[in-house]
């Protein structure tokens, strides 16, 4: 059995990802900026490994940079963006998006941020994205293609087409769709945020797709590697790993969309089974195939994750947690969540390989949990 069902904050290295890496550290472990022939080889592999992701996004190769994570991608980005808009500039973007790009945001561009409208489906509304990019001066549109708690999928295609109409730049963090859904579509965006370690690559790998091949990023000073666009020593065998388990996936996604939809609506039906009343938050929407997060009927959601735990499943409380330190509960209140709720909320993410017998086995542990609150 596998009890893992917390693909959305990590995955486990892919095989062949995992070969590709051993096989990149044995054989080009060189400076890829170094002047000496093995350093040339190492170089020419990264850029072939850029030109594969080029294929994979559906973009240039060359404005692709190699970063350490979503992370960073997001955080150069706004930096680096925020140090050439105006002060009059603005940026659009929702309550729902990851905190490395809310936060970077906030800090870059303070009281000049305006959210679209997060409707009770998950996604953002579009009539409000094209109500608000009438007023002037909008510096950037940035929304996630995916969300990473409730899996809704957003509109961005609609969002690009509507910003390109206006000349606005858009970007989207696309780290939860890429490696679940077709992704060669993607390039079309200005801007794409992407990480490795979620979709069976390493940690510690990612990429920010720039608009232009000749525009330069400022946030890691300190040398000349990315084309000057990002300092630090160019991690190839990582590269190559994530780049090896996009290719890997890719192909397999139609069936493995198809398959997991039909076990994540299994799983949800047993659910219901037990629990007439379960609220899986955003289910209106069109939904990653591996995602679901629901209220659950009763007791902390810390106390669920610790007694699954006991049983063998891995689940997470989503961003519920950090939402109740401080308080406020950005992106579960923008998806309509109470308080009461985002205490009981679970988030559950399978992976790939995730078959129907373990979706079933973690709703069967969630009943026997549930029978021991009740008996407690
Ligand atoms: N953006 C989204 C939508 C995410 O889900 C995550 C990880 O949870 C990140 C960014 C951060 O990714 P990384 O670990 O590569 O920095």
């Amino acid at each position: 059995m596998n009890g893992y069902f917390d693909y959305n904050a990590t995955t486990p290295l892919l095989p062949v990802a995992q070969e590709a890496w051993i096989e990149a550290s044995a054989k080009h472990w060189y400076n890829a900026s170094g002047l000496y022939r093995e350093g040339g080889f190492t170089n020419r592999k990264l850029n072939e490994a850029r030109e594969r992701l080029g294929e994979l996004l559906g973009c240039e190769a060359e404005r692709i940079v190699f970063t350490s994570g979503a992370t960073e991608s997001n955080n150069a980005l706004f930096y680096s963006l925020a140090q050439l808009a105006k002060p009059e500039s603005t940026v659009l973007s929702s309550a729902i998006e990851h905190p490395s790009v809310r936060e970077p945001l906030r800090s870059h561009f303070a009281n000049r941020i305006e959210h679209l409208v997060t409707l009770p489906s998950g996604q953002v509304d579009l009539d409000s994205l094209a109500e608000k990019l009438k007023t002037p001066h909008r510096a950037l549109v940035t929304m996630m293609a995916a969300n990473n708690e409730c899996g809704a999928l957003q509109p961005w295609r609609e969002m690009l087409a509507l910003c390109k109409s206006m000349d606005i730049p858009f970007h989207t963090d696309a780290s939860q769709w890429i490696g679940k859904l077709p992704a060669h579509e993607l390039g079309e965006c200005d801007y794409i945020t992407g990480s490795g370690h979620k979709f069976g690559g390493p940690k510690g790998v990612g990429f920010l797709v720039m608009k232009e091949e000749t525009e330069t990023l400022h946030f890691m000073r300190g040398g000349p590697q990315e084309g000057g666009r990002r300092a630090g020593t160019e991690n190839y065998p990582s590269v190559e790993a994530m780049v090896t388990a996009l290719e890997c996936l890719t192909p397999q996604l139609d069936n493995i969309a198809a398959n997991q939809t039909n076990y994540r609506q299994q799983f949800i039906a047993a659910l219901r089974k037990e629990w007439s009343e379960v609220r899986v938050i955003a289910e209106q929407g069109e939904c990653l195939w591996n995602t679901i997060m629901f209220v659950t009927p009763r007791q902390d959601n810390r106390k669920w994750l610790a007694r699954l735990s006991q049983r063998g499943f891995q689940v997470s409380n989503g961003s519920a947690c950090s939402a109740l330190k401080d308080g406020s509960s950005t992106v579960l209140a923008a998806l309509g969540a109470s308080v009461e709720e985002m205490r009981q909320v679970l988030r559950v993410s399978g992976g790939w390989n995730t078959e129907l017998s373990d979706w079933m086995a973690l709703a069967d542990a969630m009943k026997d949990v549930l029978n021991d609150f009740d008996a407690s």
